[in-house]
């Protein structure tokens, strides 16, 4: 089973790649650890990220391609694997098809966790803080036990940090939005795109994964 699990910021994609590699025993393949992986174990894909890192430089698609395909060389992937955070653009969508199609494989699903651009907001920016202490809460899933009172301190006044302000989670979600859109459209013609709604429960959202998985 060879997929690729696709999912804007927020959408719970962590949760549901955790519960799909449990569930069906794939190797969980997501960008940021092979990146560290291949840099640590010095392959030459990872020397020639580490040289654009170092220079303070974006790693180019070939070579992004390159660590993804050194990591798909390997054999825990033969019977099949889940991609996390790549492909991240046509290019590398399309570098991806052809390296698995020269390799005798091809990909079978891939599942995306939609939920609308407007409940990410809220989701993403629900995180505040009190001024006092710094201690971190969420307006959704954990709220000081007494409304306005800091649970840690008794301090009153909160705070929301920059980052996690609506407009600035806003404009992180609309750069996540143009970069993924072509992607599914790419996935979608070629009929193996699954969209998944994201807007309910965790079991239930695995539940429609699961049911899609299944019948692979
Ligand atoms: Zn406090």
């Amino acid at each position: 089973m060879n997929l690729v699990l696709m999912g804007l910021p927020g959408a719970g994609k962590g949760t549901q790649a955790d519960l799909i590699i449990k569930d069906f025993n794939i190797p969980h393949i997501s960008t940021g650890d092979i990146f560290r992986a291949a840099i640590k174990n010095q392959t030459e894909m990872g020397k020639k990220a580490k040289s654009y890192i170092d220079a303070g430089n974006l790693v180019p698609d070939e070579v992004v391609n390159g660590i993804v395909a050194e990591r798909l060389a390997q054999d825990d992937t033969t019977k099949g694997f889940m991609l996390d955070g790549f492909p991240r653009n046509l290019v590398q969508a399309k570098a991806l098809n052809k390296m698995l199609e020269d390799d005798g494989r091809q990909l079978d699903a891939v599942i995306n966790i939609h939920v609308a651009p407007d409940v990410l907001v809220d989701r993403l920016s629900a995180r505040f803080m009190c001024k006092n202490c710094g201690a971190s809460y969420n307006r959704l899933y954990h709220k000081p036990k007494v409304e306005g009172t800091c649970d840690v301190c008794g301090g009153h006044e909160f705070f929301q940090r920059d980052d996690d302000k609506p407009a600035t989670v806003k404009n992180r979600l609309d750069v996540n939005i143009k970069l993924n859109t072509p992607l599914v459209d790419f996935y979608k013609n070629q009929g193996i795109l699954h969209n998944i709604n994201g807007e309910q429960s965790i079991e239930d959202v695995y539940k429609d994964v699961r049911e899609v998985l299944v019948n692979l």
